[in-house]
Order: C-alpha cells, then structure tokens, then sequence
C-alpha cells in the first residue's frame, strides 16, 4: 500500500472511528459536534498507537477530538501570524527567516494545533504562487534560512517538494532549508516507503543543508516505523530535529518528558525546543499548564539529563517574538529572555515578570 493509499484509510468520521475504539452516546454526539468546526481525521498507523483500555491515554488526547475543544477562550492567531504575512503563502516576522505555509494540508489533524484555524478548513494562508514566494525570497537577501511548512509540508507532492527545493537550494544568500512536517510522527512510511522522496532530499541536500523539523511530543511515538523513518532521513543527509509541545495530560511529568529527550537523541534527532502551548482557541483549555508549573517540569527534566539531551530551549512563541522561559526566580517571579525578536531592540533582552499561579502565557511583556 502506498502512502496515498494509507491516508484514504483514515479515520474521519465518528461512525469509522467507532469500529476501532469504543465510544458512549454522549462522546459520539460530543465528537460530531467538535468534528463540524474542527475536522477529525487520524491515520490507521497513529490510531493503532492508542491503548483503547486507557480513556486518558495520552496518544488518544492528541487525535481524538475532546470536549474541551468547545472552550471558546483564547485566540486563533496567537504569535501574529496574519500581520507577517508578506506574500499570498508566506510569513516573514524575523529578519533572517521566511516561513512557507507550501499547504494547508496534514497527514492528520492534531487536536492541539496551533494553526487550528488554517488546517483542513481554509486557503487563505497557504501556497498558490509558488514562484511568487521564491521571487520575495530572492530579493530579500537579508533571509538566510526558509521554512518550508504548512499544514504538513511533506503532504505536497515529491513534484511540488522539487519545485520549491530546485528554486531555494541555488539561492546563495541561504544557508539551509527546513521542512516542517510531522510525517515521522503519524505517517512515516511515506518517509520510508518512498525513495523517490528520499532521492530528491538527498539530491538538493547535496547543494544546501535540509533539516527535517518534527514533533514528537511522547516517547509512544517513536516506535520501530518512526526510527526507520528517521534513519532513511539520516541515511539521505537530511538532518532531523525535533519540537516538542508541553501537553497536560501528555507530557507533563519530568519522566515523560527525559525519557522522550533521551529516546530521541538515542536515534539521532536533536531536541530543539520545548514550546509553551500557545493560547488557541480550542486548544487551550483542555492543554495548556501553568507557567510557574511548566518551568519545574523542565528543570526537573533537564536535572536527569545528560548535555546533549538538554540542549533544547523551552520557549513560548509570542507576539513580539520567541521568548526563552529562563525559570523561577523566586516565589513567583519568572525570568525570560527574547531568543528571537521582531523588534530588533528587544534582541537578547532579559525581563522579569510576576505571575499567578494560574496563570499560562503571558498577555502583555512589560519594558524595563
Ligand atoms: S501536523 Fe502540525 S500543522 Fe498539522 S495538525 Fe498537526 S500540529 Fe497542526
């Protein structure tokens, strides 16, 4: 079976995701409900990943829709997405970074996107010109690295994942290509299966340096089909690193979270960062922890890892830029520092902020 024909099996309907998992009346009326505004759709490969006797299994939390996803708080663009996009499909908020939303499509919808108002339901933000957005690219010479996402971006196809890497890899300005996409994760034979892909990465990574950015978020997902597919990516000079997302009812435990750092550089994928979940609409609620409790989870982490494990940076991606979550200060002071900023004064810039206990991301940075 090919990958394309995988995905045609996929679950997106309360009726088939019944036949694998047993439902109540009321969570198959709540899941209709949910499935309306936001699509359902998971790939037999991760669905064979739950364990169907545990109702807080934390690979279920992560494709099953959940009532919490009725909680209308938050917002659907959270890191001001929509202001930095400069051409139909593509975003440049930090100097040296073009993003390309190349799709809006995923292999499978993620119940705790972040792009919870693009996936599967508009196209508004996603690619239709590509040579415009390589035009913008080439006269921005100030850019030195693009992302390639979407949506998922390995859900193009191998003629599209050409095009946009035979345009980008002769652009002398730009030290490396990213491609962000959580194939790996819930679909990795289309990494493994498809050597026509894997040729073409191997090609064009011959010119300039591809880094594949994934999202393992618990050490579940890396099973033997997961590490084949990061090996072929290894195997075909294409360098993988990984994002995590801190979840409630996920990874939320230090031993959770070492042990997928340790599972993960052990098949060779750099843990990049560890990202505080934005404050998504439908995503919040039933995801999101604590600052004060976020941070103590990753320094109790960290303490059980070696340097290599712990190289990620915990992080939140805010309006002003990516803000480093340094730690507890004392009581309840927290220290943060802009690791990326849009505003170019804010470069490296270190502030403390007071915050409650309750409290998850942080509305408003203050000036020194
Ligand atoms: S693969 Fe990424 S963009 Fe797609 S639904 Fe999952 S988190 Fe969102």
């Amino acid at each position: 079976m090919t990958w394309i024909e995988e995905m045609r099996e996929n679950v997106t309907s309360v009726e088939e995701l019944e036949r694998h998992i047993e439902l109540t009346c009321a969570e198959k009326e709540r899941i209709r409900a949910i499935t309306d505004r936001y699509p359902m759709s998971i790939t037999p490969y991760y669905l064979s990943l739950i364990d169907k006797n545990d109702p807080q299994d934390p690979i279920r939390k992560m494709c099953i829709p959940s009532a919490s996803e009725t909680d209308l708080s938050g917002s659907f663009d959270t890191s001001g997405e929509y202001q930095n996009t400069k051409v139909k499909g593509l975003q440049h908020k930090y100097a040296q970074t073009a993003l390309v939303l190349s799709t809006n499509v995923c292999a499978m919808y993620c119940r705790h996107c972040f792009r919870k108002r693009l996936v599967g339901i508009s196209d508004a933000e996603t690619i239709k010109m590509l040579d415009h957005i390589a035009d913008y690219i080439e006269q921005h010479k100030e850019i030195d690295n693009v992302l390639i996402s979407g949506g998922d971006a390995l859900m193009n196809s191998n003629h599209i994942i050409e095009r946009l890497l035979q345009r980008l890899t002769h652009m002398d300005h730009l030290n490396f290509i990213r491609i962000g996409s959580r194939i790996p994760v819930v679909l990795p034979s289309r990494i493994y299966k498809d050597k026509e892909l894997l040729g073409i990465l191997k090609r064009y990574a011959a010119n300039k340096r591809i880094y594949l950015v994934t999202q393992f978020n618990h050490p579940r997902e890396l099973t033997p089909k997961a590490r084949l597919a990061v090996e072929r990516l290894l195997y075909n000079e294409v360098i993988v690193s990984n994002q995590t997302v801190l979840l409630k009812g996920v990874n939320d435990d230090p031993d959770t979270m070492a042990e997928l750092m340790n599972r993960l550089t052990r098949c060779g994928v750099v843990p990049y960062y560890v990202f505080q979940c934005r404050p998504v609409t439908g995503v919040k609620a039933q995801f999101q922890i604590p600052l004060l409790k976020a941070s103590r989870i990753i320094d109790e982490t960290r303490s059980m890892l070696n340097g290599h494990a712990k190289r990620f940076k915990f992080v939140m991606s805010h309006e002003g830029g990516k803000i480093e979550i340094i730690g507890v200060l004392k009581n309840s002071d927290m220290v943060f520092k802009y690791h990326q900023s849009k505003d170019i004064k804010d470069s490296g810039r270190m502030f403390i902020q007071t915050v409650k206990d309750d409290q998850c991301w942080l509305d408003e940075v203050y000036e020194l």
